[in-house]
């Protein structure tokens, strides 16, 4: 099987070195391999994305001396088929609509005894699961707005015990309910970064998945989403941060680390390399 991998990076901002470093990772792994390397451009959220920053990406991987295979894939075309899925997960009965505001999460969360808590902290209580048919009914009724959430126990009832393989920490038992009732489609967005990544890593063919170890507890998410929607399973590879030179984490200080900035202050392509980790 022809190896395929991928960056995908949102332009919502410059590329810093974990970017690169995410990217080369990438690129490299299908280059060794006599495989294929995809730039997916994540831009679903039109409030937070601007075209300036999807040239800067372009321009930022070409100068560090990736190629890809054109046309790199917007999300923002990819909007039916994302819609396609949530219907089936619907049809499967597995999603509910979700009318807290997250000004109204914090609140009950704030105001619980014990708030059930995640990797990323405390996870969405659940409110709306436990509306009545006719609480919804009338709340849609009079038009107030809505995400979408997969109710996760029951998806995970219905898909069973599954596994997931990372290349740095083996075979790993799925565990969606850490992050709990996940939005899959937000009141301004019709999908959300868990449900747009999973069916564009399938629908391009992707064999491994490289991303920030920020985001390996998605993956138990997505690794689900595969099983209700009968997508094939990739590999992933979930690296370390990478950390600026004080040993701060570098999205914090994206601006003073980006490429560009690297670049203007008269770094070379390959001293950058280096300094995400791949050394020539
Ligand atoms: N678009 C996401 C980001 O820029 C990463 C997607 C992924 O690799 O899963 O953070």
């Amino acid at each position: 099987m022809t190896p395929v991998t991928r960056f995908a990076p949102s332009p919502t901002g410059y590329l810093h070195l974990g970017h690169a470093h995410s990217a080369l990772f990438a690129w490299r792994a299908a280059q060794d391999a006599g495989g294929r390397f995809l730039l997916r451009i994540e831009d679903v959220d039109k409030a937070r994305c601007r075209p300036e920053f999807e040239a800067a990406i372009l321009e930022d991987l070409a100068w560090l001396g990736l190629a890809w295979e054109n046309p790199p894939l917007r999300q923002s075309e990819r909007m039916a088929d994302y819609a396609d899925a949530l219907d089936r997960l619907d049809r499967l009965g597995l999603l509910y609509p979700c009318f807290c505001t997250r000004k109204g999460i914090r609140a009950e969360i704030a105001g619980a005894a014990r708030a059930p808590h995640g990797p990323e902290g405390p996870i969405y209580p659940g409110t709306c699961r436990s509306l009545s048919e006719d609480q919804r009914q009338e709340r849609l009724a009079a038009g107030a707005a809505y995400a979408r959430r997969l109710d996760v126990a029951a998806a995970v009832a219905r898909a069973g015990p599954l596994s997931w393989t990372d290349r740095g920490a083996g075979e790993i038992a799925a565990e969606p309910l850490s992050l709990g009732d996940v939005v899959l489609a937000r009141k301004e967005v019709a999908t959300s970064y868990h449900l747009a990544v999973t069916l564009d890593d399938a629908a391009q063919g992707v064999t491994l998945v490289t991303r920030g170890a920020d985001l390996f507890h998605t993956s138990h998410v997505h690794r689900l989403l595969q099983a209700l929607l009968g997508l094939p399973v990739p590999e992933w590879h979930h690296h370390a941060l990478i950390a600026g030179p004080d040993g701060e984490r570098l999205a914090k200080r994206a601006d003073a680390l980006s490429i560009r900035a690297l670049r203007q202050a008269g770094k070379t392509a390959a001293e950058v390399r280096a300094l995400a980790g791949f050394p020539d």
